[in-house]
């Protein structure tokens, strides 16, 4: 049976919502919304809502830029972080003959996760979103706490904030499974609870437009930069996949080792580490986050329990049932970040790709394994040349490439790579401390 959006207007209408904000996400995974009256937004639930595309990335031109964005009921979220009653509803953005349109990063990954559904499959992620909440001094980020890894002392000046959130967390409906102080001062880690991927990816989304605003009421800012201070550990967004196919887990091994079908998703993923590293590490700070000694990856390998690798083996309880991704960073788009990872870790499960053996050393000192890209501009030119580029389709990726090929030469045309790989720029913090 079909949902009747008026019914999931009385419904709201009837818990107190005031003003109903449909959301779109843009090519970067930046949520674009407008508010209307609770009373206003019963045509826009029910026949969708127009936009103007040529104001929004890889959207349109001017001469062909008006869209229509129907909402997608399994994701509404009611702000509980505000006293404004504001429901939370994201759309779908439709093309001309009523179809999805694949600019819109949530269609893509909903296609892809049908495409799975249609051969039995289907696919459960976590996400672990590490993030730190800071002071602004100028334009600048300045530590708040001087917390260590699993700090024990309550932080005086982020207690309040953190327990914030986790409550909103709560009351979103979202959950979490746990948080700790990670190994940077004044950052913290949340785990979201394991669910399907365009579930976590909403989720992603709108439990970073919380965190901010709540960091907000106490003047301080939560920032999902990737590498907001050189010299200490950045911000990864670590991603925990497991295949499913007809109601088993592929990856669940009775051993301590991985099944032949998870290495074969790991030599997917470690092929294509290059060539999706733009749309897992998006931003041109990405790649100060992926250097030598700070818990990221830097070499394109695997291994067990090793927190040095691309991918490690979860290994608590000596047997095996997912893997964990370290590369991806929270400033990723999640949408299409998570479809890359999917569309990789299948093809290696479809072509038996037999990955490299697990490594047991610190991978930072191998020689003659591949690495990382070293910066944005790198990474693009790696997905533009790679089969992975059919990971999107044609019209995303085209406009996925041209977005960060133009963030790239923004960059380049202030600074210099060589000279500034090892700094966090003004230029970095003025884009993505308060918006990545
Ligand atoms: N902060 C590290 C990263 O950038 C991870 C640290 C950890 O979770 N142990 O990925
Ligand atoms: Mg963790
Ligand atoms: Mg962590
Ligand atoms: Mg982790």
């Amino acid at each position: 049976s079909k949902i009747d959006p008026l019914d999931i207007w009385r419904i709201l209408k009837s818990a107190g919502v005031k003003y109903v904000k449909p959301i779109l996400m843009d090519i970067h995974g930046r949520p674009r919304a407008e508010l209307m009256p609770i009373d206003a937004a019963k045509d826009i639930l029910t026949d969708g809502m127009p936009f103007d595309g040529s104001s929004i990335p890889a959207y349109a031109t001017v001469n062909k830029s008006d869209f229509v964005a129907l909402p997608d009921f399994r994701s509404i979220f009611i702000e509980s972080w505000n006293s404004a009653k504001i429901v939370d509803v994201f759309l779908s953005v439709l093309d001309d003959s009523g179809k999805p349109n694949v600019l819109d990063p949530r269609n893509v990954l909903m296609q892809t996760l049908a495409e799975l559904a249609a051969e039995g499959m289907y696919v459960k992620m976590g996400v672990e979103v590490e993030f730190f909440i800071v002071k602004e001094n100028g334009g600048k980020p300045e530590l708040a706490d001087d917390g260590l890894y699993f700090e024990g002392r309550n932080s005086a000046v982020l207690l309040n904030p953190i327990s914030k959130i986790l409550e909103n967390l709560e009351a979103l409906g979202i959950g979490w499974s746990k948080v700790h102080h990670e190994v940077a001062p004044s950052q913290y880690e949340i785990n979201i609870p394991v669910n399907d991927p365009l579930k976590i990816a909403d989720m992603m989304t709108i439990y970073k437009l919380m965190a901010r605003d709540v960091a907000g009421e106490f003047n301080l800012i939560s920032t999902f930069m990737p590498k907001p201070f050189w010299g200490i550990n950045g911000s990864g967004a670590h991603t925990h996949i497991s295949i499913w196919k007809d109601g088993v887990n592929l990856f669940e091994s009775k051993t301590e080792e991985a099944t032949e079908q998870c290495r074969y998703a790991i030599g997917g993923i470690l092929k294509f580490a290059r060539a999706i590293s733009v749309l897992v590490a998006p931003t041109v700070n990405s790649y100060k986050r992926l250097v030598p000694h700070h818990e990221a990856p830097t070499r394109i390998v695997w291994g067990y329990a090793n927190r040095s690798a691309m991918i490690r083996i979860p290994y608590y309880n000596k047997r095996v049932n997912r893997i964990e991704y370290r590369h991806p960073d929270p400033s990723m788009n999640p949408y299409l970040a998570f479809t890359a990872m999917i569309k990789a870790a299948v093809y290696g499960i479809k072509n038996k790709v037999e990955p490299p053996a697990p490594i047991t050393d610190i991978a930072y000192d191998l020689k003659g394994v591949p690495e990382t890209p070293v910066n944005l501009g790198e990474a693009v030119e790696e997905f533009a040349k790679s089969e992975a580029f059919n990971f999107l389709p044609s019209e995303t990726a085209k406009a996925y490439v041209e977005v960060k090929n133009q963030e790239w030469s923004e960059y380049s045309a202030v600074y210099n790579w060589k000279e500034t790989w090892n700094v966090i720029t003004p230029w970095e913090y003025e884009r993505y401390l308060k918006a990545a």
